[in-house]
């Protein structure tokens, strides 16, 4: 009885004793304030000012750690989103679950969030799966810096004193290039399985190596990305697409397995022979535009990752007998649903990816009026950078993409001499035979083609 009262009051609490962090001073960590946006800094200095403690956290801390310009600016707070919209004229609530407030600075939108309690699955609103469904919970920082997923993401700036708080090791953990999960990295997975793909793209894009013991259950494990909701899927898959290092980034999540039967759309990309060179260039080009800031499409960019799957899919249905043009349209659906289930391809997202491919055998016809209604479509542009990665890849002559470009900005003269100039039909020999069989006399092969294909 007194055993078990004694038990009773001695018993080890439930949460991990407290743990002081360690404060790394500007001599070591060499951040100044002056690095980092106007907006952050003054957001944590208003804070600050009120009596909150108020922090950069997360990617930016890390970022410019490792000497990468930071992408955008979180703020990690002891004051609740009311206290922090409150403090800031500019701001607004966002989220229904986990508020948090977007603070607006000139140009600037930083992300501030309320100190987050970590929860664990036993705790936890999970699915069968033990993916936390929840993480709703105000807590302090220690506990905050014990939910975030990676070390090198748990680091808190103070602009104030410039000094990094740092509970996970996380500055040694980037000096030692080293991706390492906070806690037990099966048991953070299960939590939320994205952490995986997380994992790859952080180490792709910053050039860490993922600790053994985080990489390791990633193999085994990777079913239960299945369990991720699509929208959730999807966004991930942008940034990892966008990331500036896609190309490194799908070569390690085939390293790592996590390709096979997860989503449709990485078997397409990482195991496609055929269209390998073309997902590769179009990668690449994607890469640059993000290194050098230029704008990027998603409907651009999955145009051309599901462009194989779309020609496999046409050519098996013309080889079976369909017309060509419908046989087109029925293969762009079939690839789009194979892909929705897992990946919320936004319906505006979708109707670019089709106007883009709809726009490929219209650039065959380089006769009559049809060239004329090609450059009229809102898509041409993207459709004709489409066109020219396919050259580039080697499937269509280049003397193709130069002429659409010398036709789009020739004059009334000029277009006609190009139209003069122009091979009619860049299709395949076999059709036009099947084709100029059925023409009534007189009537040029060019002009009946285009009657026959031109959808418009
Ligand atoms: P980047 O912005 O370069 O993609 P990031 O690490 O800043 O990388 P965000 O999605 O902006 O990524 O998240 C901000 C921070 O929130 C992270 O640094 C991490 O501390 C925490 N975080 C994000 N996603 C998770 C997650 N799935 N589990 C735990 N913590 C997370
Ligand atoms: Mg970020």
């Amino acid at each position: 009885m007194i055993r078990k009262l004694l038990r009773k009051v001695f018993k080890r609490p439930a949460t991990p004793a407290r743990h002081e962090p360690a404060l790394i001073p500007v001599e070591r960590h060499g951040i100044r304030r002056e690095q980092l946006s106007p907006a952050a800094r003054k957001v944590c200095a208003v804070l600050q000012e009120k009596g909150f403690k108020a922090f950069v956290v997360g990617g930016a801390v890390r970022d410019l750690l490792i000497g990468h310009p930071p992408k955008d600016y979180d703020v990690a707070t002891s004051a609740t989103p009311e206290e922090v919209r409150a403090a800031f004229r500019r701001s607004r609530i966002i989220g229904r679950r986990f508020k948090i407030v977007h603070v607006m600075s000139g140009p600037e939108t930083i992300e501030v969030s309320t100190f987050r309690a970590s929860q664990d699955a036993e705790s936890a609103d999970t699915d069968e799966h033990g993916r936390v469904l929840r993480d709703n919970v105000f807590g302090n920082q220690q506990e905050d810096a014990t939910r975030r997923d990676f070390t090198v993401n748990a680091l808190y700036y103070d602009p104030g004193t410039e000094t990094i708080v740092d509970y996970h090791h996380g500055v040694a953990d980037i000096q030692q290039k080293t991706l390492r999960m906070i806690g037990d990295p099966r048991t953070r997975y299960r939590e939320d399985p994205v952490r995986m793909l997380r994992a790859v793209r952080l180490a792709a894009k910053l050039g860490l190596t993922i600790d053994p013991a985080a990489r390791q259950p990633i193999r085994e494990m990777g079913p239960l990305l299945e369990n991720v909701p699509a929208a959730r899927l999807f966004d991930e898959m942008l940034k990892l697409l966008f990331s500036g290092h896609s190309l490194k980034c799908l070569q390690q999540l085939r390293a790592e397995g996590l390709h096979h039967g997860l989503l449709p759309l990485l078997d397409v990309i990482l195991e496609q022979p055929m269209g390998e060179r073309f997902v590769t260039l179009a990668l690449e080009n994607t890469d640059e535009r993000v290194r050098e800031d230029k704008s990027v499409s998603p409907g651009f960019l999955f145009s051309t990752l599901l462009w194989h799957e779309v020609l496999k899919t046409w050519d098996n249905k013309k080889a079976a007998g369909d017309h060509s043009q419908p046989a087109l349209f029925e293969a762009m659906d079939e690839v789009l649903d194979a892909q929705a289930g897992k990946l919320a391809i936004t319906r505006r997202i979708a109707g670019d990816i089709k106007d883009i491919w709809a726009l490929q055998p219209r650039f065959d016809k380089r006769a009559g009026k049809a060239p004329y209604r090609v450059i009229e479509q809102p898509r041409y542009r993207a459709g004709w950078d489409f066109l020219r990665l396919r050259a580039q890849a080697g499937e269509i002559p280049m003397e193709i993409v130069d002429w659409w470009d010398d036709f789009a900005h020739a004059g009334p003269d000029q277009r006609e001499a190009l139209l003069r100039q122009a091979p009619p039909d860049a299709a395949p020999a076999a059709k036009k035979r099947r084709r100029r069989k059925r023409k009534p006399a007189g009537e040029t092969p060019a002009a009946a083609d285009a009657a026959v294909v031109d959808p418009s």
